[in-house]
């Protein structure tokens, strides 16, 4: 299925993989030489973000036509601004990240930024304008260094030591046999998970794109971790257009918005007190995750 024009055993993972965790992905797509699922129009334009207003108008998508995971999903994030999105596993949550950096095409509807459909502008453009923390980040068999400066072409040593110190990073790569030399991923140094955030965090923060998506992981992290990396993901998203997918209601307590989605259909919206005295399905998450422990 996949052809590799180039070695890529530098590559632990499959492309697949790779994919479902949306890392930054423009430059694997390229080193993979492979032809994308989904094409640049003709002479297609670079996208202009002037205040990076996100917008799914009525968005219908399946992965298999049988299935149907969006069913006319609505919203927008104006510029600026942090929208959350709760609700089961399997709901589709991360599907609309994936959307969003046009790993697949809507179905139906549109995705627009600054008004302009994500289709109609060249991919590099798009993907050049999102950052995402993921799930689950990817590591390259390769340096510290390179694992933290790819998202940048060019950084500096310098550049890439300041990310990792902003991304609580610095403290665990000196203490590494090789410092930022030190290589990761399969055949190296094996990092926790909360470790492998802090480099999505650290590559975000170089990257610095004015959209910015996080995919919250939180079972890999234990209580601590989980609060000190959600204070730097705050950090990360100030003044940026945020789209949050949270496990844990705490996190979007702040959120301008919130959107509950059950089988691909928001099925409830509003500010977090709205949403608690409304007594729905928010509610009853907020109030099961209580009863948990909010840790
Ligand atoms: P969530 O993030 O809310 O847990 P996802 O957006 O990852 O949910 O997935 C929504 C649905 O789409 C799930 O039923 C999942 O199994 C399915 N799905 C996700 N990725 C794929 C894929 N690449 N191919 C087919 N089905 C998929
Ligand atoms: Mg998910």
């Amino acid at each position: 299925m996949i052809q590799l024009y180039i070695p890529l055993n530098f590559l632990g993972v499959l492309y697949r993989e790779i994919k479902q965790s949306l890392t930054d992905l423009d430059k694997m797509f390229t080193l993979l030489e492979r032809p994308r699922e989904v094409a640049d129009a003709p002479d297609a334009p670079a996208l202009q973000v002037t205040g990076g207003a996100v917008r799914f108008e009525n968005v219908h998508f399946a992965y298999d036509p049988a299935r149907p995971v969006l069913q006319g999903v609505s919203f927008e994030i104006p510029p600026g601004k942090k929208l959350a999105v709760v609700g089961p596993s399997g709901a589709g949550k991360s599907t609309l990240s994936r959307l969003l950096f046009r790993f697949y095409d809507v179905g139906s509807g549109r995705i627009t930024i600054d008004g302009q459909d994500i289709r109609s502008v060249s991919q590099h453009s798009l993907r050049s304008s999102l950052g995402i923390v993921p799930q689950d980040a990817v590591l390259f068999n390769d340096t510290l260094a390179y694992n933290i400066g790819y998202a940048r072409e060019g950084a500096t040593l310098a550049q890439i030591e300041a990310a990792a110190q902003a991304a609580q990073l610095h403290g665990f790569v000196a203490s590494t046999p090789q410092g930022y030399e030190t290589r990761v991923g399969e055949r190296g140094l094996k990092l926790s998970g909360g470790e492998k955030q802090r480099v999505a965090i650290a590559r975000t923060l170089l990257k610095d794109p004015p959209i910015l998506i996080f995919d919250e992981a939180t079972s890999a992290l234990d209580s601590h971790n989980e609060r000190a990396i959600q204070a730097q993901l705050d950090a990360v998203g100030r003044n940026k257009t945020v789209l949050v997918i949270a496990h844990r209601l705490s996190t979007v307590v702040d959120a301008d918005e919130i959107l509950v989605l059950e089988h691909g259909r928001v099925v409830e919206r509003g500010r977090h007190a709205e949403l608690l005295a409304a007594e729905g399905a928010y509610a009853r998450m907020w109030a099961l995750q209580a009863s948990e422990g909010r840790g």
